[in-house]
């Protein structure tokens, strides 16, 4: 196979993937995978087949079927090439039952569950990094009917909306962009369609809400489907600097809000995930500056249902080592000694920021955010 260009991590513009590259407002940034691979258990499946479908559809020319269910090594001598190219390829798998189970994960959500693993953006930062094991090539699960009535069994439970007053109507919640962006391959697997018109349309035991967060604007598909107002759809916003130097193959910031402006007006409850949240330089005015642009574009929407998610920047050892493979010149802070030591549950470390910086920045975004846009619920910090 011809090796793809290579991504230039210090340029968001140049992804190193094929995108339409129209971000203008409307119609967003389209990911069109290089390669695709099927296995031939995926290639049975109605869902595999409709993958297979749209990225006909979609032009792409280098489609695989697989004559077993191993997927073949993608090659590339070096991290950053085997970076780009398993970046640049879609994977069509069954999830076996391991990948089913679904898992606890507050404070976002009652349970995690995958329509995919692997994004095809490259933020520096990306929150992936350190917790997939390989090259980071993007899998798409073809058995999308069997994941969806694994959600049945967990309605009713979950400490996360069962212990939140403020979030227990909203009922058992679900997760589904824990591992991938589930947006920003739609075009190519119309997975989060399909979900979201199951929730609206499902016979659930109790209430449920769907959620995923995106930094892609294509909403189109999402629009006009029956959603039941069962699905909140975060948009994931930073600050302009933040996201100017270190997003990268993601639509721009403007077009996000403008996409969960139209959500909105779509009747879906929508959301601000503000991550990852740095300190950079004039940081007030410029949160301040995506504050007031969010309040204009959704100020005025009737009957608006909004939350607001504040994440700060952190990093492991684990996650900083194969950050520096993918993006070798990153301007990204992951400096140790500039921040504070967190155990998570299991012992692991996460570096995050100092306790004055944190506290500063605690105290300043709740209020920064309910002073815009006061029908905001804010739902946690971290
Ligand atoms: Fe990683 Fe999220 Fe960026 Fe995708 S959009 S590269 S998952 S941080």
């Amino acid at each position: 196979l011809p090796a793809p260009a290579l991504a230039d991590p210090l340029d968001p513009t140049d992804t190193g993937v094929d995108t339409d590259g129209d971000d203008t407002p409307g119609s967003g940034r389209r990911w069109r995978p290089r390669r695709v691979m099927i296995t031939r258990s995926a290639a049975e499946l109605p869902h595999g087949q409709e993958i297979l479908r749209r990225c006909a559809a979609a032009g792409v020319a280098n489609i695989d079927l697989l004559t077993s269910d191993r997927l073949p090594s993608l090659g590339g001598d070096n991290p950053r090439a085997a970076y780009a190219l398993a970046k640049s390829t879609l994977a069509v798998v069954v999830a076996p039952p391991s990948k089913r189970a679904l898992q606890p994960i507050p404070p976002s959500a009652d349970w995690r569950f995958d329509l995919a693993v692997g994004c095809p953006a490259h933020c520096q930062y990306c929150y992936l990094a350190g917790s997939l094991t390989g090259p980071p090539v993007i899998r798409a699960y073809a058995n999308l009917p069997e994941i969806l009535a694994g959600l049945d069994p967990a309605v009713g439970q979950g400490a996360v909306t069962s212990r939140s007053t403020d979030r227990r109507h909203e009922g058992t919640t679900f997760e589904a962009s824990c591992y991938t962006d589930p947006l920003g391959i739609e075009d190519v697997t119309g997975s989060l369609s399909a979900t979201i018109a199951h929730f609206g349309r499902h016979d659930w035991a109790g209430p449920v809400q769907l959620r995923a967060t995106t930094k892609f604007a294509a909403v189109e598909p999402l629009l006009t489907l029956d959603h039941g107002g069962r699905t909140r759809i975060r948009m994931s916003v930073n600050a302009a600097d933040v996201a100017g130097r270190f997003d990268g193959g993601t639509s721009p910031v403007p077009a996000r809000l403008a996409a969960l402006g139209r959500l909105a007006r779509a009747g879906y409850p929508v959301g601000l995930t503000v991550a990852p949240i740095m300190p950079v330089e004039g940081w007030q005015e410029q949160y301040g500056e995506l504050f007031d642009a969010a309040q204009r574009i959704l100020g005025g929407v009737p009957g608006l249902d909004l939350t607001a998610e504040l994440i700060t920047h952190r990093f492991t050892a684990r996650s900083k080592e194969i950050l520096l493979d993918w993006y070798p010149r990153t301007r990204l802070e992951m400096d140790e000694d500039l921040r504070r030591q967190k155990r998570g549950k299991f012992g692991a470390v996460k570096y995050v920021y100092p306790t004055p910086i944190m506290n500063e920045m605690k105290a300043w975004f709740p209020s920064a955010l309910a002073e815009r846009l006061p029908a905001a619920r804010f739902l946690y910090w971290t």
